[in-house]
Parts: structure tokens; sequence; C-alpha cells
């Protein structure tokens, strides 16, 4: 082939829908580009940017055993799989979140989806038409905020403390809106381990939430990606497990347990949601993929959860949390930042005045340590001085070594 297909020059701008154009280039991509240049050019990082579990506390060796045992021994694992799932595994997530979220859900109210991306995005579809007012914590998840303005819904954040959502502030922010004849759908929510801020929403805000809920006819999404990454909390209960007039939906993922590269999620609803979404599935992705299904199918079945997760990966993630607090408290005593008892953040605050996307940057080009800046999670013009910091995925040597780095240079800018 010695056809360049890019030297033909094609303008191909006029043939793209308008929807094509909603999404704007994100700080985040170009934080993750410009990472890519300084390792190409042999810049050695060290990267607290991630959004993923640790490929190396994931048991990838048993993994690699069922899957190889799935191929051989279930025809059905290259296959279609129904649009809800297989059932086995609806079974078996059942039964999972009875034992561990003490949460009761029958199977065939459970749709496995590709991922909660894949969840959340299938809500979306049948919940939001354009000019809906979607509230959210202020910040949140920057990948649920752009699938639902894609839908053209509009979006509401409300601030998020030390305990979650600042539930005291939401009743005024519904009347505010409606007082406008804004149509205000549900409220989205990550209430544990909240992604970006690694905060996880008290239990009396829990409880107040959905009572606002009630109060004002408003369903809630909640976005339990990291119900299964919990250091501390034993008494937090999902909102879903609160749930009595069938309000709470609910987007849950095993990426964050079995590895972002399985793509199986769920979506917990009953009714009408949840005979849409089953008619919306089938023609944009057919099926959660079904070789993941049974490999999550097996890891349950076996009780590996248990074994692998929480008896043995969830102790690595919480040490490398704890080394990931104990270098900010040494290094930055005075600094403000968020200590997460689930997920995989910490959110760290520069001083009031100061641009967390020229400090990444200038952290990345003089230190190598590589972070996200805050305000795109942003829902408003605040979080300009806001850094994602993820402890995850790099190695318990990396850690100290990021913030010793990110506070010296935070020093030699804003001071002790
Ligand atoms: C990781 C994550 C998800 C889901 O990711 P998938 O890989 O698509 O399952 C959903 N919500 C939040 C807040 C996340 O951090």
């Amino acid at each position: 082939m010695d056809i360049n297909l890019l030297v033909i020059g094609m303008d191909y701008a006029k043939y793209l829908a308008g929807r094509a154009n909603w999404i704007k280039g994100s700080a985040l991509a170009e934080v993750m580009k410009k990472a890519s240049e300084l390792q190409k050019k042999g810049m050695k990082l060290v990267s607290l940017a991630a959004g993923d579990p640790d490929p190396d506390l994931i048991p990838r060796k048993v993994l690699g055993e069922i899957a190889r045992e799935v191929l051989q021994n279930q025809p059905k694992s290259v296959m279609y799989t129904p649009a809800n799932g297989i059932p086995e595994l609806r079974e078996e997530i059942s039964v999972f979140l009875k034992k561990y979220d003490n949460l009761e859900v029958s199977p065939e109210n459970i749709v496995l989806t590709i991922g909660g991306t894949g969840a959340l995005d299938l809500l979306g579809r049948v919940l939001i038409d354009p000019g809906d007012v979607i509230i959210t914590e202020n910040p949140s998840y920057i990948n649920t905020l752009l699938a639902f303005e894609q839908l053209g819904a509009k979006i509401e954040g409300v601030i998020v403390d030390n305990e979650g959502m600042r539930v005291d502030l939401l009743e005024e922010k519904i009347k505010e809106l409606k007082a406008k004849g804004q149509k205000i759908k549900f409220i989205y929510t990550i209430p544990t381990g909240q992604n970006p801020m690694g905060v996880t929403m008290s239990m009396d805000r829990r409880k107040a939430l959905l009572e606002l809920a009630s109060k004002y006819d408003l369903l809630i999404i909640e976005d339990t990606a990291y119900n299964a990454m919990r250091y501390e909390g034993g008494d937090i209960v999902p909102l879903k497990a609160l749930d009595n007039e069938g309000r709470v939906i609910v987007a849950g993922t095993f990426s964050k347990v079995l590895g972002t590269g399985f793509r199986v999620g769920w979506i917990i609803a009953e009714g009408d949601i949840l005979k849409k979404v089953l008619m919306q599935k089938q023609p944009i992705d057919f099926c959660a993929p079904a070789l993941s299904q049974y490999i999550a199918l097996e890891y349950l079945r076996r009780g590996y959860f248990e074994k692998y997760h929480l008896n043995s990966a969830l102790l690595g993630y919480k040490e490398k949390r704890d080394l990931m607090l104990k270098a900010l408290e040494e290094n930055l005593p005075d600094a403000k930042f968020t200590k997460p008892i689930a997920g995989m953040f910490v959110m760290l605050f520069l001083p009031e005045e100061a641009d967390g996307i020229a400090f990444a940057s200038e952290l990345m080009e003089k230190e190598g340590v590589v972070v996200v800046p805050g305000k795109p999670f942003y829902t408003d013009e605040s979080g300009k001085n806001a850094i994602r910091l993820n402890f995850s995925r790099p190695s318990k040597e990396d850690i100290p070594v990021g913030i010793e780095k990110l506070a010296k240079l935070y020093k030699e800018k804003f001071g002790e």
C-alpha cells in the first residue's frame, strides 16, 4: 500500500452532524498529550493522574486461568448474550449486592451494561430531553457531565464538602430552578468515594437527599463505582438501600475491582425505565461483552471477590492512600486536601488565587510529576485552584516522590 490517506486532504467538516461538534477540547486531554510527548523525549514521569485501579493489585494470573477455562468450556462466551446480560451473572450480582452493600435487588431488575459508562449513557438517553436540568455534585465526574450534556442537559452543581454534597443547599437550588420554570429531571450523585473529590456522603445527608427527592418528586441516579473501594465507614449504605419509593436508579461497575478493561457494569431499575433501557440497548451495543460477563461470573462464584479484592487488593489501596495522606501532611501541613475513606482520589487545593491548570503544566515540565487539574470537573467557574491526585495506580515508591516534588514547586510558588 503506498496510498497515504492523510495526504488526500478530503474536507470532511461539511459532512459532520451538528451533534458531532458538541464536545470541546478538554484540559485533561491536553495534560495527557503533553505527558506522552515528554515521555517520548525520554523524560521519566511520576504520574498521579490516573483514573484506574492498579493492574498489579488485580489477580491477573487467576483471571487468566478463568478466561482460558471459560473460552474452552463455555461456547456462549464467544456469542451475543441476552440484552440484559447472562442470567447467572445477574443472579450472582444480586447475591453480591446483598452481601456487601446491604442492598436487596432481584436479578430481573439488573441490566448488564458496557461498564458504568454504558449504564450512565443509557440512563441519560432514556431520561433526558434537551433543556432538562440535571443537578449534580460540584465538582463531579467529567465523563458523566459530558454524556449528559451531549444529550442537551443543563448541569447545575451543588458544592461538595468533606461529607459529600451540601444537601442543605440543595433545596434552595431546587426552588430557585423551579421558580425560573426549569424542568429538573434527576439528581446525579457519586455518594461513596466521589470522583474527583474522594469524599463520601454521610448517612444523615443520604437520608436528607432522599427526603428532598421525595418532596420535589425527583429521581436520583446513584453512581456506585467506588462502593467496593471502602477503607473505613462500615455503616455507610447505598442510597438505593434506603429508598422506599423507587426513586433511586443505580449505575454500577466492576471496573474498579476487576480492572477497567473488562467493561462490565450494570443498571438497577424497574418499570418503564427498565423497559426503555432494554429497548435502547439492543440497537446501541447489543450486550455487554460475553467473555467478560462469564469471567466476572466465575470470579464471584469462586469467592474471589473476598479472597483477592476485599482481603488483598483493598489493603494495598488503603496502604497507598495512607502513604499519600502522610506525604501531604508532612510536606504541605497547611494545605487543604480531602481525606478519602473510599475511592482512589485526593483533591488538593492550592491557595485561593492559584491557577491549577498552569500549576499542573509547570509541575510536569519542571518536576516530571503528572496531575490532573480539578477545574474541568467543576460545573461553574470555581475550582480553579483544585488538583486531583490519584493514589490507586502509582507505585508505593512513586507516591511520596511525587508529593515531595509537588510540594517543592508549591513552596517555590506560594511559600511555606
Ligand atoms: C470509573 C467510573 C465509572 C465507570 O467506569 P467504567 O469503566 O465505564 O465502568 C463511573 N463513574 C465514576 C465516578 C467513575 O469514576
